[in-house]
């Protein structure tokens, strides 16, 4: 209780309010009030998604100490599904990569520059899309990390490369993570994860057929649209990108630990089971620098 009413006073606004307000009631209860507010909070990510040059439709409050977040893990551990929820906690940007690219393929051809197009294909084998590219891209929208009320990081950086050149703006801008939380999974249980994972097409929530089913077989509870699985969710993919995590990703987790920014959360049981866990390290981090 004490540590989350932390919470609110390190990161004054909106949704702070919330969280001491949920505090105060059981954990069921409160578990379920945790999504149906972050349904609330959901922001279009439209100058991260479409580029620089696009606005949202919902920006972060203003923060005296914003919360700056990289989710790291396997893929199939639930890192999306963190990232949105603790979105709608923290009034903080949900900034991912891979929603980068699923946007660049729904434009039209003619709109895509030939890196982008190559992207495309590596992201479609499950490879990781080269360091230059990617970086050319997060670069084109550094005020989505460096201007914006918050950010949490889902699948950026993925290799030593895009860490430094992260640290390096960061540096240069005066701005620091508050922590780089790592999500850990036993194997059998990720490709489980990602091989019953299906995204909607339009708003992008995720679900999952056993662990996270929608109301309606193959219907986004959110917004109605269709749930496909993605390309690079198929068994030939996921090793693939398996392979990819164990070469290029792991490692990133000394990378960080030697920062001490290192935040392990085991990542077993249900999303709001993981949320909980994670919020309680957040507020025991912000009761400590308070
Ligand atoms: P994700 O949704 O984060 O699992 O990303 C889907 C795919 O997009 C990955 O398998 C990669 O092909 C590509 N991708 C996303 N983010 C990165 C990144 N930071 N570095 C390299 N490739 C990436």
């Amino acid at each position: 209780m004490r540590a989350r009413l932390n919470t609110c006073k390190f990161h004054a606004g909106l949704v702070s309010f919330a969280s001491c307000v949920t505090t105060v009631t059981a954990s069921g209860a409160r578990l379920r009030k945790l999504t149906s507010m972050n349904t609330i909070f959901k922001k279009d990510r439209a100058a991260w998604l479409q580029g620089p040059s696009a606005k949202c439709s919902a920006v972060p409050g203003e923060h005296k100490h914003p919360w700056r977040l990289i989710l790291l893990g396997a893929p199939g551990v639930g890192k999306g599904t963190q990232a949105e929820l603790l979105t709608g906690r923290l009034d903080a940007c949900h900034l991912s990569t891979g929603d980068l690219f699923r946007a660049a393929k729904e434009r039209k051809d003619c709109d895509q520059s030939s890196a982008m197009k190559e992207a495309l294909e590596y992201m479609r084998r499950g490879e990781l899309v080269p360091d230059s590219t990617v970086w050319e891209m997060v670069r084109e929208r550094s005020a989505c990390i460096l201007d914006c009320g918050g950010f949490i990081l889902d699948g950026f950086p993925r290799t030593l490369g895009q860490a430094e050149s992260l640290k390096e703006l960061m540096e240069k801008e005066k701005i620091s993570l508050s922590a780089v939380i790592n999500y850990e999974l036993p194997l059998d249980e990720i490709v489980q994860r990602l091989s019953g994972r299906r995204t909607c097409e339009k708003c992008k929530s995720i679900f999952h057929v056993k662990e996270r089913p929608p109301k309606v077989k193959a219907v986004c509870d959110r917004c109605g649209g269709r749930l496909y699985q993605r390309e690079d969710d198929r068994p030939k993919a996921i090793t693939v990108r398996l392979e990819a995590y164990e070469r290029s990703t792991a490692p990133l987790i000394q990378f960080y630990k030697n920062l001490g920014l290192l935040m392990p959360i085991v990542a077993k049981g249900s999303p709001d089971e993981i949320l909980a866990r994670t919020m309680d390290k957040l507020d025991k981090l912000a009761a400590d620098a308070a």
